[in-house]
């Protein structure tokens, strides 16, 4: 069986490594022209749903690379109000336990984790543009650059503007949100930290402003120094060859949301210096602390964002033809799980085909039993995403949406002085996200 997945994605990258685990011919074709291109920038937090797929996929000591290259882990989950006074505070699990705890990445250095001894595998500026299929039912994929391969299965996991699923199923569409994000990197300084409350931090922010405004606060500090070296003399770190690639350092990121009518209409094309002069303008009452870390922004880190979702649709009749991850359930960061998806999916189209290779399934069928569940969490996911990240909720309105800022800030208020609410909204994030208690 051979397989062909496009993108070199999270998803496609950890379907690559599950299949060369099981002995399954897999080869995986990116339109990055080299493997340090693309903007990677961003912070995805893994959780326990998630580590479990890197974890099955990834050979052992690929997996321990991927747990010492983890930012260090948040302690707390905090929402202030936008003069970044705590309205509840949330104290989080330690990483006990190296699989089943939640995890702080780097997105560029999860990729390169997930290319790591793989060089034989991924095939560099190959941009997918389209299939067919063989007399014999082989599937053809069609390259940019007319080159072609050919497979017994074709793998979809080419992210939110997927052309495998144009092709394949043109019904499945994606929707604006109504929400754009505008995010920077600050990078980790004495002056940038103090500008952030020490009792929380290293920890994830969530500012609740007027206006349907929020913006969310990382800390991401790494296992190596400012020149890349470990820190601690991490044998594992000095020997893996990814960090050559991967200039991700210790940084803080904030990321503004709002609806797109509070943001200028051309706000995509802009320049990361206008974006942070955005950043200011559209906060003129907020905290002078948070004003500042805003300026401190790199701008060449800077970058909008508009929030797609998909539009979940009825389950299709399989074929040798399928999809992973964002290429079939794109969702917005509402609740943090695109990347643990389609993690999920990998392992589980891995199992499926290991089935197909010890000849206790057929390919359609083993497909067919991959999207049937897929199907279900997958957009069950996109539903609860949404439902955290949209221009339709209350908090946009004009006038409605003060009281209800007023009202979710007083919700807050009380969990955080109820021991046992606040027990009961912490075990619900971690069951949410694949935790055991
Ligand atoms: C700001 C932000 C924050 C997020 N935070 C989180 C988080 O905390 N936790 C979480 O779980 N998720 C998070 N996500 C979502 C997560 O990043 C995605 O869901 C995840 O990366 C999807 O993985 P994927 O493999 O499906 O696609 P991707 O990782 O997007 O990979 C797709 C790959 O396909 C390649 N490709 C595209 N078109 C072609 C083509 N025609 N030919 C060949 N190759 C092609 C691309 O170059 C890319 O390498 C966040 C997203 C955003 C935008």
């Amino acid at each position: 069986m051979d397989v062909l997945v496009i993108g070199a994605g999270t998803g496609g990258m950890c379907l690559a490594h599950g299949l060369r685990q099981a002995g399954i011919n897999v080869a995986v074709y990116e339109r990055d022209r080299t493997r340090s291109d693309g903007l990677h920038g961003y912070r995805v937090g893994i959780d326990p749903h998630g580590s479990r797929a890197l974890k099955a996929c990834l050979p052992d000591q690929l997996y321990r690379t991927f747990v010492a290259t983890c930012a260090r882990a948040p302690e707390h989950f905090v929402f202030f109000d936008e003069q970044l006074r705590p309205t509840l505070a949330l104290p989080l699990r330690p990483p006990t336990d190296d699989v089943d705890s939640e995890k702080s990445v780097s997105r560029m250095t999860l990729r390169q984790v997930l290319f790591t001894g793989m060089q034989d595998v991924i095939h560099f500026d190959k941009t997918f543009v389209g299939y067919r299929h063989q007399a014999d039912g082989r599937v053809t994929a069609i390259f940019a650059d007319g080159t072609t391969a050919t497979g017994d299965l074709l793998v979809a996991a080419d992210g939110v503007n997927s052309a495998v699923r144009r092709q394949y199923l043109p019904h499945a569409r994606t929707e604006d949100t109504g929400i754009i994000a505008i995010t920077a990197k600050v990078p980790m300084t004495p002056r940038s930290t103090a500008l952030l409350p020490t009792r929380y931090f290293p920890g994830i922010g969530m500012v609740l402003a007027p206006g349907g405004k929020s913006c969310i606060l990382h800390w991401m500090e790494f296992p190596w120094d400012r020149q890349g070296r470990p820190r601690n003399n991490d044998e594992l770190l000095a020997q893996w060859p990814g960090l050559l690639f991967d200039n991700t350092r210790d940084y803080l990121n904030w990321g503004i949301a709002a609806a797109a009518d509070t943001f200028p209409a051309d706000v995509t094309g802009y320049g990361g210096d206008d974006l942070i002069r955005l950043a200011l303008r559209m906060t003129p009452t907020w905290s002078p602390r948070l004003r500042e870390l805003f300026t401190l922004g790199d701008p060449s880190t800077a970058f909008a964002i508009t929030i797609r979702t998909s539009v979940p649709i009825p389950a299709w009749p399989s074929t040798n033809v399928t999809l992973l991850g964002d290429a079939i359930h794109t969702m917005t960061p509402g609740r943090g799980v695109g990347a643990n998806t389609a993690l999920r999916d990998a392992q589980r189209l891995t199992d499926e085909l290991t089935l197909v290779r010890d000849g206790r399934k057929g390919l359609v069928e083993a497909v067919h039993d991959y999207e049937t569940r897929m199907i279900e969490y997958g957009f069950q996911a996109v539903r609860d995403s949404r439902e955290q990240m949209t221009a339709d909720a209350l908090v946009h309105k004009p006038v409605l949406g003060r009281v209800a800022l007023a009202g979710m800030r007083g919700y807050l208020r009380v969990v955080d002085r109820v021991p046992a609410l606040k027990r009961r909204m912490i075990d619900g994030l971690y069951e949410y996200r694949g935790g055991q208690d």
